[in-house]
């Protein structure tokens, strides 16, 4: 039996802590977050296992080892936000516990979406014989399991991946982010960045799209973002020559962010206001829907994959692998929207390959370092039940 400390309370955490407690791997979990009464609903909403609940401060090491220590975990999962992965890091290390998370680390005034802050701490999780599994959600997280899927069983070598993500969900609000508004937009609003024949190419925020035919939902129009795997893909895959990331956005959602945009909503900078600084961004944040609250109205679909193209015994292989995931499926089960959901399952099994000693290694690993088999094994069961189609043309012609 297994003893896991869930860090955050937000969404995606409601759906972590749901699934590990339908685990019967893990008999003890300890649910820990900033604010005490967050952690205390997701707990109530749970009756299958007795949830432990602690108000923590993660950026403060001192007093997440302290807690760390007194619980024991086996692992720690965090799930609050991006600026707490290194602290929490940190304590894990100090702690003697194995770590895993769903976004890589930013600098709060920053927004870099860089792996190598975590990747640094390499040398020092190896030494300690600790485990650290970095972005293990869908994407980052099963994009980069379903590529390691398709390299292991269905080629020789990648050459060409698109992940394409579609979120074809209603949810009746004017305007809201599905995640964390803070981080959403942060990552929508950046230049868009792709890898071709070893070089990084930057483009204008959301200047290429094209529309994607997406199973059971049809033709979406794509946007090409900067997305944080493919830095670890095309690092940990060499023989990739072109690797890139696409979301759809609707009209409506466009047209709300250049808005924000063009009113200075979205800045990261501190302002003055009246004497007081105030980050245009986080404000936005305080005014926006949470995210969580527009579960119990979604409906329709997400559909996340990845279309890849290379070679199989010499000749040329094409392949198409995704999740398609329902809102309401995912509400009327956990009390969460399919974005949650599509993160918090993967987090839980990954916390479980850990615990069990699938995954345990010393050091810092991406995804798709890591056997891909038994995970895929298990997702299906635990939620998230996947299609490959092998020989699926591209939707992406050859530019
Ligand atoms: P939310 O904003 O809903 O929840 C974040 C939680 O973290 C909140 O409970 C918040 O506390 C807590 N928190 C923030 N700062 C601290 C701190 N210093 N100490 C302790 N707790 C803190 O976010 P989501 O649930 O939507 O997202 C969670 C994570 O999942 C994010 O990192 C996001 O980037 C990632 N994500 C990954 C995806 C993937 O596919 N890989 C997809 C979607 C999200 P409080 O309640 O007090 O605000």
């Amino acid at each position: 039996m297994a003893r896991v400390m869930v860090v955050g309370a937000g969404g995606v955490s409601r759906v972590v802590t749901h699934k590990l407690a339908a685990l019967e791997e893990f008999d003890e979990i300890l649910l820990a977050s900033r604010t005490l009464e967050r952690c205390t609903q997701i707990a109530e909403s749970i009756s299958t296992k007795s949830i432990q609940t602690a108000q923590l401060d993660a950026d403060n090491v001192p007093e997440t080892v302290k807690l760390i220590k007194a619980f024991r975990p086996d692992i720690l999962v965090n799930v609050a936000l991006p600026y707490q992965d290194l602290s929490l890091m940190d304590a894990c290390l100090e702690a003697g516990v194995n770590y895993l998370d769903t976004a890589n680390y930013e600098p709060p005034d920053n927004p870099k979406f860089e792996y190598r802050w975590q990747w640094a701490y390499q040398e020092r999780f190896f030494e300690a014989g600790l485990t650290a599994i970095l972005g293990c959600g869908f994407d980052p997280g099963v994009t980069g399991i379903f590529t390691a899927y398709a390299l292991k069983h269905h080629f020789d070598e990648i050459h060409e991946l698109d992940i394409v993500d579609c979120n074809a969900g209603t949810h009746g609000r004017a305007f809201a982010t599905n995640f964390n508004p803070e981080i959403n937009i942060r990552e929508i609003t950046q230049p868009g960045r792709y890898y071709e024949k070893g070089e990084w190419v930057t483009v204008p925020p959301l200047s290429i799209h094209q529309p994607v035919a997406y199973p059971e939902i049809g033709d979406r129009e794509s946007y090409l973002l900067y997305h944080e795997e493919l830095e670890s893909l095309v690092k940990h895959i060499p023989t990739l020559k072109r690797a890139r990331f696409w979301m759809t956005f609707s009209e409506n959602y466009l047209m709300y962010l250049r808005v924000l945009e063009t009113l200075g909503l979205t800045r990261i900078d501190p302002i003055d206001y009246e004497g007081t600084p105030v980050v245009p961004l986080k404000l936005l944040k305080k005014l926006l829907p949470d995210p969580s609250s527009l579960a119990a109205t979604y409906t329709g679909q997400t559909s996340i994959g990845c279309h890849l193209r290379g070679i199989k015994n010499g000749q040329p292989q094409q392949y198409y692998i995704y999740n398609n995931c329902d809102h309401a499926k995912s509400y009327q089960e956990v009390g969460a929207q399919a974005i949650s959901y599509t993160t918090g399952v993967p987090a839980a099994l990954g916390a479980l390959m850990v615990a069990n000693g699938t995954w345990q290694k010393p050091g810092v690993f991406n995804v798709e370092q890591l056997d891909p088999d038994p995970f895929l094994e298990r997702l299906g069961a635990m939620g998230l039940p996947w299609h490959e189609v092998i020989g699926q043309a591209s939707p992406f012609v050859e530019e």
